[in-house]
């Protein structure tokens, strides 16, 4: 059999409750597109095609196509095995209301490109006209549903919509891994329908790979398993801290968070971002980490700038600052100074220690990234992982978000074992929680 083990999440802890009140187990297989027969039968399937677009010349043009790509895999095998498919997905946030600028038609138009055969567009996600479009398919041809957020019913997860969508369809599928943490219509109610209905609910294979990646290659790691966090708040990223506790050898620090530890262990931060209230929070995650002999490193220098005031003020009324005469600091942070990287020491003893690493799960970069000037720590980082991936066989996933951003930015997106397309999904289910659009799908 050459077919992953899908399971549900090895964060997930004993047996416990999804959001619908189910029983959930954190070792359930998932059934996957690959296990169906889906000969001459309508797929309805959730994919994330929320891509940027722009209007252009009175025409809404996609910035970038990734979201597209990712889900051209499913759509192949699905084609090759001669289903029907039929394509749900939201874009934007058109809040209920049909929103030209938000309609899913330029995607359908984009995506027969990349596949090199048209794919058909209904103005419609539920009702007799999808239905028509939907039962007119023949074996192997896809269909695109207008955007089901221009019904206020999908986030609501109205289990009329949900039945409405059901109709269209003998067989779900999900591919929208990264939408899979909203129990909405189109991700679990109408799963839920099609399953009482007898109908098998299928990880597409992408939903798979997220599963394996993120759940089933950290469930038992090939060790040193070493952790990179990073980002803006520990309050953030402390649930996910906690889990991963359980599991790593070494768990490295940086990102603004880190001002938070430093303050807690009595450094002066300046102005740097941290939460002042969270310092216990900070203290006990170390705590935990001695207790269970997992390494943890905080950053040992960081790179701040001044702060100077433009005079002008942004939408919320606020001063806005530029950073200014950016350098490395160690020790104390001036009081007039924010921190916005970690410095060369701390990314130089980071590499090292990823070096050795056999499994590395990164989230959230380790400075203010967006601008190059501090972008150095987060791209030492990404540089790190790469060459642990390629010199020491380490297995590298990049859960999510940010940190995504920041690896693509440096060049290094196809040079990790694998990068999540979720952002809040990722997070959530790193952190444990049963995602509701993965627990509404059929245990092989
Ligand atoms: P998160 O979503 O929590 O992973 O945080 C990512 C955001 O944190 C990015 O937009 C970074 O610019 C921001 N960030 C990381 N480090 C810093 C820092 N030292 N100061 C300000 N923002 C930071």
């Amino acid at each position: 059999m050459d077919r992953f083990r899908l399971r549900q999440n090895p964060f997930a802890g004993p047996a416990g409750t999804d959001t619908v009140g189910l029983e959930t187990s954190s070792y359930m297989a998932k059934l996957s597109v690959r296990d169906l027969d889906v000969s001459g039968k309508r797929v309805l399937m959730r994919v994330d095609y929320n891509v940027p677009m722009e209007e252009k010349d009175g025409a809404m043009v996609i910035n970038d196509t990734t979201r597209i790509k990712e889900t051209l895999p499913t759509l192949n095998l699905l084609v090759s095995k001669g289903a029907r498919v039929i394509l749900a997905a939201h874009l934007g946030r058109p809040d209920g209301k049909r929103e030209p600028s938000m309609s899913l038609a330029p995607v359908a138009v984009k995506l027969g490109e990349m596949l090199g055969k048209p794919v058909a567009f209904v103005d419609e996600t539920v009702g007799e006209k999808a239905e028509a479009a939907a039962n007119a398919l023949k074996d192997g041809e896809i269909l695109l549903l207008e955007n089901v957020r221009f019904h206020a019913e999908e986030e609501e997860n109205d289990p009329v919509f949900a039945a409405r969508l059901a109709r269209l369809a003998d067989v779900y599928a999900n591919d929208a891994f990264g939408a899979a943490h909203r129990a909405h219509a189109s991700t679990s109610g109408v799963a839920r329908i099609l399953s009482a209905w007898g109908s098998p609910c299928a990880a597409g294979l992408l939903m798979e790979r997220e599963l394996k990646f993120l759940g089933d290659e950290l469930e038992n790691p090939a060790r040193p398993f070493v952790v990179i966090l990073g980002g803006a708040k520990v309050s953030d990223k402390i649930k996910v801290i906690d889990r991963l506790l359980e599991k790593a050898d070494t768990v490295l620090i940086g990102g603004a968070m880190a001002y938070t530890f430093k303050l807690a262990h009595g450094g002066k931060t300046g102005k740097s971002l941290v939460e002042k209230d969270h310092t216990g929070t900070a203290l006990a995650a170390e705590s935990k980490a001695a207790a269970k002999g997992v390494k943890f490193l905080l950053p040992t220098d960081t790179v701040i700038a001044d702060l100077k005031d433009t005079g002008k003020l942004n939408k919320k009324g606020r001063p806005v600052f530029e950073f200014v005469n950016p350098r490395v600091n160690t020790g104390d942070i001036p009081d007039e100074c924010e921190g916005f990287d970690i410095g060369p020491e701390t990314a130089k003893t980071y590499a090292e220690v990823l070096a050795s690493a056999k499994t590395i799960l990164w989230n959230g970069p380790m400075g203010m990234f967006e601008d190059k000037r501090f972008a150095e720590g987060t791209t030492a980082v990404a540089l790190a992982v790469v060459a642990a991936t390629q010199n020491n066989g380490a297995k590298s996933i990049i859960g999510g978000g940010d940190s995504v951003k920041a690896v693509n930015k440096a060049g290094l997106g196809d040079k990790v074992t694998f990068a999540s397309t979720g952002g809040g999904a990722s997070l959530e289910f790193l952190e444990g929680v049963p995602l509701p659009g993965v627990t509404a799908l059929s245990d092989k």
